[in-house]
């Protein structure tokens, strides 16, 4: 095994596993999207919503649409991740850090099966930008 030695290779009899995990795992982002926006809810409405519930008071302004967009963006940014992990999977790369090639290993897709990432180069890259988007990939 080469010098990362704590990353597993994910073996091609892996696959159909993680194909699962990120369709269970789009299938519930989607269910919450939908439950979100669900009826005659509006996006903003949903972000007023959430923020009423984190801070329990709601302030109709710029801020109101602001919220919107960061939903829409971050749900979006985590479908793009599941297709891109689903298309790495059919193109065989999955697994492979995107930056470095070295294994990601088969712990952490299964922590985070949307992870394009080694750890080592993860946290380069959260060091890198401040860990705005810290949590996944
Ligand atoms: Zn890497």
């Amino acid at each position: 095994m080469p010098a990362n030695a704590i990353a597993t290779p994910v073996t091609p009899d892996l696959l159909p596993q993680f194909t699962q995990l990120l369709n269970d795992q789009r299938a519930a982002l989607l269910a919450q999207i939908r439950q979100q926006r669900g009826g005659d809810i509006s996006r903003a409405d949903a972000a007023a919503n959430a923020r009423s519930v984190a801070q329990g008071d709601w302030a109709q302004n710029d801020a109101e649409r602001d919220l919107a967009v960061t939903l829409e963006e971050r749900e979006l940014d985590e479908l793009n991740q599941i297709s891109t992990a689903l298309q790495a999977i059919a193109d065989g790369s999955y697994g492979s850090c995107v930056t470095c090639g070295a294994d990601v290993g088969v712990a952490r897709l299964k922590a985070n099966p949307v992870a394009l990432r080694c750890m080592a180069c993860q946290t380069q890259l959260e060091q890198a930008h401040g860990q705005v988007h810290a949590p996944t990939l």
